[in-house]
């Protein structure tokens, strides 16, 4: 392998034409540059390349098999683990890829690899219609997609992938094909849920939806010693519900902002953010029996234009935070998981720390666990827990939250996480994350990527080594 100094070097000799869009370390914007969302990872790659078209990313694919770099593929820059950024290699950064257009005629959007999902929400909310994505605007495409993508839409039109209609992508041997259901379409099934393991997307294809001009979104608080009663609740309510009703179920804190009453800045609180697609009567009919349980706080569900409730928290979860991430697919929140939730919920350590409950039911279930490499389809919720602070002197303390939390919650799981909600938990979890699923993944990483050039994700093994 190339050292890194003399990587730096010899990129900004082969691939000079792209040299305006080479940093590396020593250049002003370096750390700027190889910063991600995830203020806790802190990697210096060898050379960073914006890439703007799937002939340059090619050409770096190339150029970092040629030296025995490892390669980054980065998106938005959001995952948890840093999968965006690596130490001493290269990172493919997608940032100059965000084409957004929208095609209303077949009710479809194709997005640039390197989007993030608000500059899609934009786009596609001109003519009232939205692709199901995550609860962040900032959150990157890429990334999202190919893990498969949970959000407030889930229930109504699925994961993002069951949108996906088609994906170009540059290979490891440098080739572009196109994956459809058509063409390549074992690649294709392995991008929805695979992750960046087969090679960089550098357009996606997305069908739409319609979402009207407004959804009818916002949470419903309780007090936190509520906890037990309120999920009891929910756990029964929201799989009967109908799927026009999304709701996610969060442990948190209520942020200081004028969206809330003063009275209830910083208290402790369970609550579930509704998003139900339909008109303000319909939404007040579905979630009128929210309205029997416990002594809510604030029940703030009103119309919200999607593209505005996809960057309600965008200003909560900016970059650079300590983050600290566990996660699991959860079947059933038995009286004693509820427990567990309680008393850990509770223990918040932070002001931005909380744990989600995400429905994996109504339209995603629609498609099966083998239909797609996402293989948790059967599962109700994807539990997440995520220790956050501003400050890396409290980066012990959430992540010590973090893991006793998920130890005391994790024996009550299914098995598995998804894989956009984990950090580097090993291969066991991975395998888990795929169950049945991990070995038809393996063979396709074997036909597409054999050497596993790209391994800075949740790594597929190919299957001769795996
Ligand atoms: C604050 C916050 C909120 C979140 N909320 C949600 C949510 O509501 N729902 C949800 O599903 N997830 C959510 N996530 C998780 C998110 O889906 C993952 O972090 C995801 O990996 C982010 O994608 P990215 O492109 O921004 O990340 P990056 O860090 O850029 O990339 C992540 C991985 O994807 C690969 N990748 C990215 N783009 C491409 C591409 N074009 N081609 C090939 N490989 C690519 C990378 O190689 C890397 O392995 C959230 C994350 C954060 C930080």
């Amino acid at each position: 392998m190339t050292s890194t100094t003399a990587l730096l070097e010899i990129a900004r000799r082969d691939l000079t034409d792209l040299n305006a869009n080479i940093v590396g370390p020593g250049d002003p914007d370096y750390d700027a540059t190889r910063a991600v969302h995830n203020g806790m990872i802190d990697r210096h790659p060898g050379v960073i390349v914006r890439c703007s078209n799937a002939d340059e990313v090619a050409r770096c694919i190339a150029f970092a098999r040629a030296h025995g770099a490892p390669i980054a593929v980065r998106g938005g820059g959001h995952n948890g683990g840093g999968l965006g950024v690596v130490d001493d290699g290269i990172v493919i950064d997608l940032a100059g890829m965000t084409n957004v257009t929208v095609d209303p005629g077949s009710d479809s959007v194709r997005v640039g690899g390197g989007c993030t999902w608000g500059q899609v929400d934009q786009a596609t909310a001109e003519y009232g219609r939205a692709t199901p994505s995550g609860i962040i605007s900032t959150t990157g495409v890429g990334g999202l997609t190919l893990g498969g993508g949970l959000g407030h839409l889930t229930r109504r039109f699925g994961l993002t992938i069951d949108s996906l209609i088609g994906a170009d992508v540059v290979l490891a041997d440098g080739s572009l094909v196109h994956a459809s259901a058509n063409e390549h379409p074992e690649l294709f099934w392995a991008l929805r849920g695979g992750g960046g393991n087969f090679g960089v997307v550098t357009s996606f294809e997305f069908r739409t939806h319609p979402v009207g001009a407004a959804v009818m979104a916002g949470p419903t608080f309780w007090p936190i010693e509520q906890t037990p009663e309120v999920m009891r609740f929910y756990r029964e309510f929201l799989p009967a519900a109908p799927r026009a009703v999304n709701g996610f179920f969060a442990l948190m804190t209520v942020p200081p902002v004028d969206l809330f009453p003063q009275e209830l800045h910083l208290r402790k609180v369970c609550a579930v953010m509704w998003c139900v697609v339909g008109s303000e009567e319909e939404a007040a009919q579905l979630l009128a029996p929210v309205h029997q349980v416990g002594t809510p706080l604030l029940h703030g569900v009103g119309p919200v234009p999607h593209p505005a409730l996809q960057s309600l928290f965008d200003g909560l979860y900016t970059k650079g935070l300590q983050c600290y991430w566990r996660a699991d697919f959860v079947n059933e929140l038995s009286d004693e998981l509820i427990e567990r939730h309680f008393e850990w919920g509770k223990k918040l350590p932070s002001m931005h720390s909380t744990m989600h409950l995400y429905p994996i039911d109504g339209a995603a279930q629609d498609i099966g666990s083998a239909d797609t490499a996402f293989s948790y389809r059967d599962a109700q919720w994807a539990e997440v827990i995520f220790g956050v602070d501003p400050d890396p002197a409290n980066a012990d303390a959430i992540r010590d939250w973090c893991v006793g939390y998920w130890d005391a919650t994790h024996p009550h799981s299914a098995g598995g996480a998804y894989v956009n909600f984990m950090m580097d938990e090993g291969q066991e979890r991975v395998r888990a994350t795929y169950r049945e699923n991990y070995d038809r993944l393996a063979r396709v990483k074997a036909q597409y990527d054999p050497d596993n050039v790209f391994h800075v994700n949740q790594n597929i093994h190919p299957a001769a080594s795996a």
